[in-house]
């Protein structure tokens, strides 16, 4: 493992950023007029909640980015930090603090004092779009702010996609066929200098359903602690 991880370490991530884009988009971002009006209708009935794009939120020398969709409209949406205040960041954070990447205690607030550690949290498309739907313009408008994202992580050496738009977000970013790499959970690619793990999206629907269990979850995980070597502090996992 460590070995095919130096191998991807050592091509620099194959995009190509404008470098006049921010990795975080501005709270009040215009590129999305729909995704706009759905802001000023949740903020018109909400006027407490966040309702702006939604930064990214971890650890500036991260070597993992976990990409997820976009924010919840009671999620991040609300309180303005990915994967915070509705389930998928219980299940979330929970399995990135038992493989090292996360400490403090997650309280679903932005003050709860949880930190991240080689680990950033971003979401491929900024803004909460209408039924967690965004559309195809839409996820292709904020990869700008992806590819800055990746662009400023120096250390990047692979990227967890919490489902397909991510992961399809992504290679599209990267300038790979997406045929050549096909969405699956559980499925590892080596993919323009990074390793790309893929796992169904750990929404509250999607464990419902059981489509997704947290042992299903904590194997994603796992497989990417055992790419990169234990946690810096850390005894090894079996
Ligand atoms: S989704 Fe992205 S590109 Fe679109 S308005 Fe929000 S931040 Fe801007």
């Amino acid at each position: 493992m460590p070995d095919r991880a130096a191998a991807a370490k050592a091509a620099a991530p194959a995009i190509s950023p404008d470098p006049r884009v921010p990795p975080d988009a501005p709270r009040d971002c215009t590129l999305c007029p729909r995704l706009v009006a759905y802001r000023e209708e949740t903020l018109a009935r909400q006027p407490d909640w966040w309702n702006g794009a939604v930064a990214s939120f971890g650890d500036p020398e991260a070597r993992v980015l976990v990409l997820g969709l976009a924010p919840g409209v009671a999620g991040a949406n609300r309180t303005g930090r990915p994967f915070t205040g509705d389930y998928a960041g219980d299940l979330l954070y929970a399995t990135m603090t038992k493989y090292g990447f996360a400490n403090g205690r997650f309280d679903a607030r932005v003050d709860d004092g949880l930190e991240l550690h080689d680990a950033m949290v971003a979401n491929a498309v900024r803004c909460v779009p209408p039924q967690n739907r965004p559309l195809p313009v839409e996820i292709n408008t904020c990869r700008r702010f992806l590819l800055a994202r990746i662009a400023a992580l120096p250390r990047l050496r692979a990227v967890v996609c919490l489902g397909r738009i991510a992961h399809e977000s992504l290679l599209r970013g990267l300038g790979v066929r997406l045929a050549l790499h096909p969405f699956a959970h559980g499925a590892r690619h080596e993919v323009g200098g990074l390793v790309v793990f893929d796992s169904y999206h750990c929404s509250r629907y999607n464990t419902n359903t059981g489509r997704l269990t947290p042992a299903m979850f904590e194997s994603v995980f796992a497989a990417l602690r055992a790419e990169l070597g234990p946690a810096e502090g850390a005894p090894a996992r079996d």
